[in-house]
């Protein structure tokens, strides 16, 4: 039988799309204990792609498990909608360049191009998600654009602000030059770290009243040089006054000094004796300022001179160095990173571009000391690719100081898992800076703050309040959603000065829309949630990150019990999926391909902690192993008539001991896959499942079980009855993991509900697990390995049946007779070691030619399209030695491969299917026509 994923799935979809099996399920469980998920949202901004449906797999999984246990659910997907992501998108379509574009465009105008991307999009992931089986309540998704989010994140804010956590910060922030905006340091993960060759120039600056002696510095951004203020050496480490071979003397760390050509070392001295040195500014024709050397214990040797160049208004470190040192401050670029005025030459010109301009200026003075390439790590827009640079703005931010510490105790009191995930959110908790929440963009969270020139600022926390405060504008902004450019009509008075004041023109970061969503979302009976379920990489400083931050601040609880993490998904190599590289692989193609369930399978197989190799040879591996459970299921249907199927409420009493082996093995399966699951082990409870439908059931049940099926076999009802329960048992365990197989086996096998959803997921009866007859079935086993592998030493065949084997265990009759047919011996003797007697006798010669002919034939049936129970004829003719054994086992054959009757000679009609075979070595015809 064939197994076709992709058609099964699609009937299956129709059939709970027609028969309402989802929505027949949310009743059933309605008004029952509670389990509580809280759904990630899913960027609206493109088609999904496979890493995306690994983590929809396992969000799947848990909540048909609960649901089959009988729990209610929200089952609510939510979609995240704004931000500088869809924007980029948004300008991409439009062909924008830069911010200077959209607002020519008209901000209502981009920022309605926005909503409608997020509406295509979001239908498109739902499309997807349905395909790959995944039960939401799609008409109910969450939009994290929506009114009711906008203004929860309101309410949020302003209980910052009671609490005095909100301020406007002025700091040097990473910056995106083409979009135009601050870029937060959650932002900014390792994947945005790309490698990038820069100039980086060694300068000369002179020491101010000591003649011909200079600073030697270095730095790998030049455009930074005209706003240098100071510079920085350590106070312990030693320097060095070298001098080179025309006589200049260069300060420079002592075990630096090898970079002067030919240089004799003149002094020794620890860096807190240059303190307070004033040097020769390079650019004071254009900012004039006093230069002069300062103390700081981060200046390192690892590269450079050991003297940094410190320029207040281009780097964090320097800010904050400015504050401590009372440095002036000196602010170059714009919002476009162009120069501001003031700065001669390099006024209007992009710091991308003035490299050359810098060093023929610094040449022209005589202080440029070398130039040279320099390849380092360097951090990227996580959108648009563009490098970032640092520039001092006004931003708004959340103080983390007083929250720290009370984060750091309910991270502690959530439950990680792979556990290293505490770590991981404790290690940014403890290091991460205060939460910069503004970005100068259009399409995002309007942040409610009112700024008056008074200096007070308001917050408001509601559109209640909005309108209760609102002086002009109201009617502008009305109907419409609380977005740039509509909620920017309206002004309100300040409460201080009772002028006139408009929002600031900032929105929100867009975690502060992801991290509302327990508030937004959910009512109180569902909250905390009781498991979140994301890709870990980047969510410590992003996701979980903000659900916890708006939680401490809202309630002072953690929002979810248990946070579940899984690695990313990379190709088949290993290496990371990308567009442009090629080996990007579309959700869309590998569901055709592959087919949901393999795909599922594949994921909930995966250890959550490592990342995912996803490919289609990886694919056909996992089909190869499904198939071998179809198998058994389709040997099933095929020996046994749905008249002869055991009544539904099946207590299973076997008798045969395979039978009791595999009842066992399979209450232990519902065992070990529940406890599990319970735990969010979903890899391991699938291993466990993909073990048992191979090895004991594939391997050792079905296969040592066969005959027993046929027709009149003495004890067939017991082995339909045994092996009917467990692959309908199966069916009910594989339901979360594989919802569309598991249903086709379901309706095969005619479970007694409408779909296998509407099962309770297996309990394990305990009675029926017998771990001493595990135990001997291991060791039989063993047994019959180590029996084939005697044979394949000595050359004969499985089929020669052989006379005795000798074995050490003592055991039972009835676990004998597997290891006789197994082992293909007529008799097992008790003794010291075990022991194949390899000699083959007259007689069991010709019986292995007999079995021989016979599988052949049964071949030939197969070959043939024959069903188990269809009669045939056959005619077999070889040479005299042959057709003699064949004419005295004449009947035994007849009644072991169905056959009316066996003519021995040469045939005189043809045959519908003839064959010539090599038994024994000598040339044996075979033909077989169906009756
Ligand atoms: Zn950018
Ligand atoms: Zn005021």
């Amino acid at each position: 039988m064939s197994l076709d994923f992709p058609k099964i799935e699609e009937k299956i979809l129709r059939f709970w799309q027609e028969k309402k099996i989802f929505e027949k399920l949310r009743k059933k469980n309605q008004g029952k204990e509670h389990w509580s998920f809280l759904d990630g949202p899913i960027t609206a901004n493109n088609p999904m792609g496979v890493h995306h449906a690994w983590g929809r797999t396992y969000k799947d999984i848990f909540q048909r498990y609960k649901a089959m246990q009988g729990r209610e659910l929200r089952f609510q997907n939510g979609f995240d909608c704004q931000g500088l992501h869809v924007e980029v998108e948004v300008e991409k379509e439009l062909g924008f360049k830069n911010k200077k574009d959209i607002e020519k465009y008209g901000i209502d105008k981009f920022v309605e191009k926005c909503k409608e991307r997020v509406k295509k999009y979001s239908k498109i992931q739902t499309e997807q998600s349905i395909r790959l089986g995944q039960w939401m309540d799609w008409d109910n998704s969450y939009y994290t654009m929506s009114d009711e989010n906008n203004y929860a994140i309101w309410g949020f804010l302003k209980k910052c602000r009671q609490r005095g956590l909100l301020y406007k910060g002025r700091d040097v922030v990473p910056w995106c030059p083409r979009c135009g905006t601050a870029i937060s340091q959650h932002e900014i993960l390792t994947e945005e770290y790309k490698e990038i060759t820069h100039k980086a120039i060694f300068v000369k600056l002179p020491v101010i009243n000591k003649k011909n002696t200079f600073f030697l510095v270095w730095t790998t951004t030049p455009w930074t040089l005209p706003a240098n203020v100071a510079l920085a050496v350590h106070p312990e480490l030693i320097y060095a006054e070298v001098q080179d071979k025309n006589r200049d003397i260069f300060i420079i760390l002592k075990e630096k000094a090898n970079l002067i050509a030919e240089g004799k070392i003149l002094k020794e001295f620890p860096g807190k004796e240059l303190k307070g040195l004033v040097y020769q500014g390079m650019f004071d024709e254009l900012q004039k300022t006093e230069h002069r050397v300062i103390l700081w214990k981060d200046v390192t040797s690892e590269e450079g001179t050991g003297i940094v160049h410190i320029a207040s208004g281009c780097g964090q470190e320097d800010f904050k160095l400015s504050k401590e040192f009372n440095l002036s401050v000196i602010d170059p670029t714009n919002e476009e990173s162009r120069y501001k005025k003031g700065f001669g030459f390099l006024t209007g010109k992009l710091v991308s571009q003035v490299n050359d301009l810098i060093f023929d200026n610094l040449a022209k003075k005589n202080l440029v000391f070398k130039i040279e390439d320099y390849k380092h790590r360097y951090p990227t827009c996580w959108r648009c690719k563009t490098e970032l640079i640092f520039r001092l703005v006004d931003e708004w931010y959340i103080s983390m100081e007083k929250l720290r510490k009370p984060l750091i105790v309910v991270a502690k009191k959530i439950e990680w898992i792979p556990s290293f995930g505490l770590e991981r959110e404790l290690d940014w908790l403890k290091n991460m800076q205060d939460w910069l929440i503004s970005k100068k963009r259009y399409w995002g969270l309007a942040l409610p703050i009112y700024e008056c020139s008074c200096g007070n600022f308001e917050v408001i926390g509601s559109k209640e309040e909005l309108k209760e405060k609102t002086v002009k504008g109201w009617d502008k902004f009305n109907d419409n959603s609380p977005h740039r450019p509509w909620i920017d009509e309206i002004k309100i008075k300040c409460s201080k000065c009772g002028k006139l004041v408009s929002r600031i023109p900032d929105v929100g970061n867009p975690w502060l829309d992801a991290g509302i969503v327990p508030f937004s979302t959910m009512t109180k009976e569902w909250f905390p949630a009781d498991l979140v379920c994301e890709s870990f990489p980047g969510q410590f400083k992003n996701w979980f990150y903000s659900i916890i931050v708006m939680s401490m601040v809202l309630e002072n609880v953690a929002p979810v019990k248990t946070i579940f993490g899984y690695a990313s998904v990379r190709d088949e190599k290993g290496e990371e999926m990308h567009k442009s590289k090629g080996n990007a692989i579309w959700f869309d193609d590998a569901v055709e391909k592959i087919g949901a369930d393999p795909m599922r399978w594949m994921y909930a197989r995966q250890n959550p902690e490592y990342n995912l190799n996803f490919g289609y040879k990886a694919a056909d591996e996992i089909k190869r192993k499904l198939l071998t459970l179809w198998n058994s299921f389709a040997f099933f249907i095929t020996y046994v008539d749905k008249k002869d199927y055991p009544s539904q409420v099946l207590k299973p009493k076997p008798k045969d001991i395979l039978d009791i082996w595999i009842v066992s093995r399979l209450n232990n399966l519902i065992e070990k896959v529940t406890r599990n699951l319970e735990r969010y082990n979903v890899s391991v409870a699938t291993l466990a499942i993909e073990k048992f439908f191979i090895n004991d059931l594939s391997l050792w049940y079905v296969r040592r079980s066969r005959r027993r099926f046929h027709a009149g076999a003495k004890d067939r009802e017991e082995a339909i009855a045994t092996l009917y329960y467990v692959l309908l048992n199966l069916s009910k365990l594989i339901a979360p993991f594989t919802p569309f197989i598991a249903e086709e086996l379901y309706q095969c096998l005619g479970g007694e509900k409408e779909s296998v959803h509407l099962e309770e997921y297996p309990e394990p009866n305990k009675k029926l697990i017998n771990k001493e007859l595990e135990e001997k079935m291991i060791k039989i086993r063993g047994i019959t390995t180590e029996v084939l592998a005697q044979r394949a030493k000595a050359g004969i065949k499985v089929r020669q049946p052989l006379a005795s084997l000798q074995i050490k265990n003592k055991l039972e009759k009835d676990l004998l007779e597997p290891i006789k047919e197994e082992a293909n011996v007529k008799k097992i003797v008790f003794g010291k070691e075990l022991k194949l007697n390899t000699k083959i006798t007259k007689g069991l010669k010709e019986e292995g030619v007999v079995r021989e002919v016979i599988r052949h034939i049964q071949e030939m049936r197969k070959k043939a399209g024959l069903k188990p129970k269809d009669k045939i004829l056959v005619q077999g003719y070889g040479i005299k030695r042959l057709n003699k054994i064949l004419t005295q086992k004449k009947d035994f054959i007849k009644k072991e491969t169905l056959a009316e009757d066996f003519k021995i000679g040469k045939a005189k009609t043809k045959f519908g299917l003839e064959k010539e075979l090599k038994v024994d070595g000598e040339k044996l015809k075979i033909g077989i026509n169906k009756l």
